[in-house]
């Protein structure tokens, strides 16, 4: 007996179709127009941000990391619930621009900005969260060219590395943020070139089930920050320690517990009160606020055996969804979970792999798992399918046609 799937519990189930935002699942498919389709409930994004900010200790800001979704709706509500939006590319940093969020409170990470890109963000008064010294140096040129002061923040590549993480962002030799033994030298060419210093941003990774993980890494992330510190031409305004928070894919996942990470933080703000006064503290998100409110859904369009095996041939896959795929980053696929979404219980049972269209083996949604028995027409959804989802997915790949995306 294969272990299970952790309990979702984010949608309910009536009539043995499951709902989202209130609506069937089958009527749904009607709203969406064609299947597949993506869709994201806001109700539940509200419910996650808010049981979240009563884990955390008071006063901590939440960024949304918006590559996580970037679809337009989904940041607009996001940005009515969050203090600040994360952005890694020029695109996202226009959605984020879109928002009624502060430009002061819109921070934009990456490697690889183009001069094009910092000029933007310089002219809307973002924040630029720095690569390398080579961008610092044509930050500074962008800014004197267009008699702005950018405000900068530095990324940090830490000098320490997380023991479990899905994806590591950070220690040893990365191309993401300064090497933290070259952050003293930066420091001081930032006040040379009269750059607006707004503090450090700190990432260490993405996808982590493990309270005890993130609570050391958050352990080392301040006790770096404020080493750093000391160098800073001026006070550090922001602290940006990351995210990471992950949640439950996989067969034997376990749900991250948050009480230890918000008892861990609460311990640690008067202590960065103390060595760094000025510092507001910002967590970023993505994955952790939007991914269990997402379904992916396609249809049915044919049953087949072979060899004894049922395979249910969909017109969704690898195409919209490479995650549950198993080809982003998963070194062993496994199954997202899955089921027949308008047949939840179902009467029979059977063990069945759903497939996509796509002519290569790598198009599989769920490799031999109990399903209700479905048929063409029946809609299998997959869950936990609202975090790089769509758009990190080859939409091109086979020429098939793209997903819907809606918001409920
Ligand atoms: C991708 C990314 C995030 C979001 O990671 P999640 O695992 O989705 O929370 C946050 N910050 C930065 C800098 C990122 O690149």
């Amino acid at each position: 007996m294969s272990r299970p799937h952790a309990p979702l519990t984010q949608f309910a189930v009536v009539d043995d179709c499951l709902q989202i935002g209130g609506m069937p699942l089958t009527r749904l498919a009607e709203r969406a127009g064609r299947t597949p389709f993506y869709a994201y409930d806001r109700a539940a994004m509200t419910a996650r941000v808010a049981e979240l900010r009563g884990r955390l200790p008071a006063g901590i800001h939440l960024h949304y990391a918006m590559k996580a979704n970037p679809m337009p709706a989904v940041v607009q509500h996001m940005a009515t619930l969050v203090d600040g939006i994360d952005v890694a590319s020029g695109g996202e940093l226009r959605t984020a621009l879109d928002t009624p969020v502060d430009p002061g409170r819109v921070s934009f990470a990456g490697p690889g900005k183009s001069d094009a890109d910092l000029s933007c963000a310089i002219a809307s008064g973002a924040v630029l969260n720095m690569e390398s010294e080579g961008e610092m140096a044509r930050i500074a040129a962008i800014g004197a060219r267009l008699g702005l002061q950018p405000k900068v923040m530095v990324r940090v590549n830490p000098d320490f590395e997380l023991k479990s993480s899905g994806m590591k962002m950070g220690g040893g030799p990365k191309q993401f943020g300064v090497d933290a033994e070259r952050v003293p030298a930066m420091l001081a060419e930032i006040g040379r070139l009269g750059l607006g210093f707004e503090g450090f941003h700190i990432f260490w990774g993405s996808q982590n089930l493990k309270a005890e993980a993130i609570c050391e890494a958050h352990d080392k992330t301040f006790a770096l920050a404020a080493r750093l510190a000391a160098d800073a031409p001026s006070p550090v305004l922001t602290l940006n320690i990351g995210g990471g928070f992950g949640i439950p894919y996989f067969p034997g996942e376990q749900r991250l517990d948050l009480a230890p990470v918000g008892d861990n933080l609460a311990r640690l703000l008067p202590h960065a009160k103390a060595a760094l006064p000025d510092a507001q503290v910002v967590i970023e998100l993505g994955r952790y606020l939007v991914g269990e409110a997402g379904v992916y859904v396609t249809r049915v369009i044919e049953r087949k055996v072979s060899r004894g095996q049922v395979f249910l041939v969909t017109d969704g896959g690898l195409h919209h969804h490479l995650s549950a795929s198993g080809n982003f980053g998963q070194v062993i696929r496994k199954n997202y979970p899955v089921a027949i979404g308008n047949r939840m219980a179902g009467g029979e049972r059977e063990t069945a792999s759903v497939v996509g269209p796509l002519c290569t083996p790598l198009d599989l949604l769920a490799d031999q798992m109990e399903l209700a028995k479905a048929d063409a027409g029946d809609l299998v959804v997959v869950f936990q399918s609202g975090a790089y989802g769509l758009s990190a997915s080859p939409v091109a790949f086979l020429g098939h046609p793209s997903a819907i995306e809606i918001m409920l």
